[in-house]
């Protein structure tokens, strides 16, 4: 019998979960967190690996065959390549990968490529050490950059995540560009998000995808656009007319993609939500601890998904910043 599909009421058919590890992280970049006195999860409120494995089981039941590990930073939760290990054996999940931000990469990118990790999207914003201080609020640009050299000498698939925030990151477009031309890496960037902890969002300070491809076209090389095979997936993705790879845009504000979404997200504390920017979201950790079984979780994920809005109205008056930050949702 066929696996009971994930559709939402819009005719969406869900197949991509993300799951967060974590709410900690061990940099303190100011979209994404604040400086100090951040509110972290009680430890016994993050689910275990055992309970990880068993949620992606059953959401692999009901069609889900994408997982992308993510947190806060992935790679501060302990034994990290266990759980990796476990989700790469997860019968129909056929792609796997993890979202960080690359300062553990130099001691964890072996261990993880060797517990059948291949896809990697390390953040990196700028290639410039004060700035990549400022946006961080730490000085651990030496790391991120050994972490993705040792990333490309195991043979990972490397993109880099760069936020783009208007009158901030507009000098390091083309660097980052380069950068990840030079090392084989496409780089995918990011319009600046309403998920910060202390509402500094603002449209005035969102650098618009379409400004971005304008630049790299006149001062790397004229890009194409790619037919996308997977028109569900976020960044729209362009070719350098020379040859020289792929760049990817994130357009959550300008071009919101909600009308192909197909993700759910699970949180480190075991909420399931079905938008990025959702107001509510559904509690998987009170049954998954309290002996509901395997069928019992995949109804409550079939209400979560049937309930998914038609998107999320950052560009109406109406939007409501989710009352989480990012870091807690799971990015
Ligand atoms: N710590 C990891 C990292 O930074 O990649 C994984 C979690 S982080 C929340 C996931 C992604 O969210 C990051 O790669 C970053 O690009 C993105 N992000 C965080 N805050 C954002 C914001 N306010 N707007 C847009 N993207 C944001
Ligand atoms: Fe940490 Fe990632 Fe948030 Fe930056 S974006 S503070 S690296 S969780």
């Amino acid at each position: 019998m066929a696996a009971p599909a994930l559709i939402d009421s819009f005719g969406r058919t869900h197949c991509n979960l993300r799951v967060s590890v974590t709410d900690r992280c061990n940099i303190r970049c100011f979209y994404c967190m604040p400086e100090r006195d951040v509110h972290y999860a009680d430890r016994s409120e993050i689910l275990s690996f055992e309970e990880i494995e068993r949620f992606v089981r059953i959401a692999a039941g009901l069609g889900i065959t994408k997982v992308r590990v993510t947190g806060g930073e992935p790679l501060v939760r302990r034994n990290l390549p266990d759980l990796i290990r476990r989700l790469a054996a997860v019968p129909g999940i056929n792609d796997l990968a993890l979202t960080t931000n690359g300062v553990l990469l130099p001691d964890l990118a072996e261990p993880l490529y060797r517990a059948g990790l291949r896809r990697i999207n390390v953040h990196l914003d700028t290639l410039h050490r004060e700035r990549f201080a400022e946006i961080t609020r730490r000085d651990e640009l030496g790391k991120v950059l050994e972490g993705l050299a040792a990333a490309k000498r195991l043979g990972y698939q490397v993109k880099l995540n760069a936020v783009a925030v208007k009158n901030l990151t507009e000098p390091d477009i083309l660097p980052l560009a380069l950068y990840a031309r030079q090392n084989g890496f496409e780089a995918r960037f990011i319009e600046f998000m309403p998920l910060d902890a202390q509402s500094i969002w603002d449209r005035s300070r969102v650098l618009l995808a379409d400004d971005i491809l304008a630049m790299l076209s006149s001062g790397i090389a004229p890009l194409i656009p790619v037919p996308d095979p997977d028109p569900r997936a976020p960044a729209t993705e362009f070719e350098y007319a020379d040859g020289g790879g792929r760049v990817g845009f994130i357009a959550s504000v300008s071009k919101p993609f909600c009308l192909n979404c197909n993700r759910i997200r699970l949180t480190a504390d075991g909420m399931l939500r079905y938008c990025l920017f959702a107001i509510e979201e559904d509690d998987m950790k009170t049954p998954l601890r309290s002996g509901a079984s395997d069928a019992e979780i995949a109804e409550l994920v079939r209400r979560n998904v049937a309930r998914k809005w038609q998107g999320h109205e950052i560009n109406s008056e109406k939007f409501v910043a989710p009352p989480r930050p990012m870091h807690s949702i799971g990015g």
